[in-house]
């Protein structure tokens, strides 16, 4: 059966990048079929809305989504609850897509662009999987108190299910199967309930269905540390919705560029997974054929490996974005002079 991917190229550089991850994607898996629709802003001026219920159906009835990015300086004023952010949410929260991957790598060529020496950094491969949907982000009740003067306060709930924590760290478990085999939990389960139930839940689930992979906890403030002082120690990192928000952005930035970062977002079995940039939309450089196209090829290569089934192509286009690098393929944010299709025509050399 043909396969489908749906592009959701969104606002500012997302409709540049997403062309050349199309460009890729048709040399790379011709049999493909795509679709496209709108997002954010762009669905938004269409039709009045940041995500449309048509838009939905099409992203669940895919195989995978590859969005590019929302938001820009037009939609500031719009209702906060129309705002293209809004649109990203509702599609996260339509799909039902509990655990972000969002791997931090550097590529060898790269290594002189972190902003770590060089030795902390050579061949850093880092996978954090991050629970999406639950959590401090989502939990009731929560709200302000005011009008009670100095005893006005803001509050939040940090609540998980055993189902919830459950589920994404058989996702980790998985993952680390197929990398060095090691997951290191992070929460706080020193200071929070919630963290102490999620280390109970993640080490009765290791003793049951662990085999082949080896748990290690720790405290989220002391990964933070950790990631900064030595981050090749780690493999797979698991964490929560708060901590793994913070932890990955960390991470991320260990390995140079935001041009050059994928993430996966992937929900049960079966069901298809949405694939974007790190990035926002960009407006600064917007239009301009400066954006680096990486970060969203990058994130097709994971929708090839964890949506549809075609790792070796994944590999692929993986070493040719390597391979690019190595050859002083360079976008202005890594140093160099290349145009987003320069770019694109680089790593489209090396295929
Ligand atoms: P941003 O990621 O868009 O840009 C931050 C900086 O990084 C800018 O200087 C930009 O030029 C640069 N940059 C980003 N992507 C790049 C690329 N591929 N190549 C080269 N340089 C790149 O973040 P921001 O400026 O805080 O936000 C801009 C808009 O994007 C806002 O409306 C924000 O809400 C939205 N946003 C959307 C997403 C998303 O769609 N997932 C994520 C973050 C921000």
């Amino acid at each position: 059966m043909t396969q489908t991917l749906l592009l959701l190229p969104g606002d500012g550089i997302g409709p540049e990048v997403i062309a050349e991850a199309r460009r890729v994607a048709e040399i790379v898996a011709p049999d493909l079929a795509f679709q496209t629709g709108l997002v954010g802003g762009a669905s938004i001026d269409a039709n009045g809305e940041p995500l449309t219920v048509e838009t939905l159906v099409m992203a669940k009835s895919s195989d995978a989504v590859l969005l590019g990015a929302v938001g820009g300086a037009k939609w500031v004023d719009v209702e906060r609850n129309l705002r293209p952010e809004m649109g990203l949410l509702q599609l996260r929260k339509g799909m039902d897509v509990f655990a972000n991957l969002r791997p931090a790598f550097c590529f060898p060529a790269l290594v002189d662009a972190s902003t770590l020496k060089r030795e902390h950094v050579e061949g850093l491969d880092i996978m954090i999987v991050r629970e999406l949907t639950s959590g401090v982000y989502f939990g009731e009740p929560r709200g302000i108190e005011r009008g009670i003067g100095e005893k006005s306060f803001g509050f939040e709930t940090s609540r998980y299910t055993a189902g919830e924590i459950e589920r994404v760290t058989r996702v980790a478990f998985d993952i680390a199967r197929g990398r060095q085999g090691r997951v290191c939990s992070t929460e706080k389960s020193n200071v929070m309930e919630s963290g102490l139930f999620w280390r109970e839940t993640v080490t009765a689930l290791h003793a049951e269905e662990g085999i082949g992979v080896e748990l290690s906890h720790m405290y989220a403030d002391a990964c933070a540390m950790e990631l900064v002082r030595a981050p090749t120690q780690f493999d797979t990192i698991l964490a929560g919705n708060l901590f793994g928000d913070i932890l990955s952005d960390a991470a991320a930035m260990l390995t140079g560029s935001i041009g050059m970062l994928p993430s996966a977002s992937l929900g049960k079995e079966g069901t298809p997974g949405l694939y974007e940039p790190v990035h926002g939309s960009a407006p600064d450089i917007a239009g301009q054929g400066r954006a680096n196209p990486c970060a969203t090829i990058l994130s097709l290569e994971m929708a090839l490996r964890w949506s549809l089934g075609r790792p070796e192509v994944a590999d692929r286009v993986f070493s040719a974005v390597g391979k690019a690098l190595e050859n002083g393929a360079r976008t202005a944010d890594l140093g160099g002079s290349l145009s987003t299709s320069q770019m694109t025509d680089a790593i489209v050399a090396e295929l």
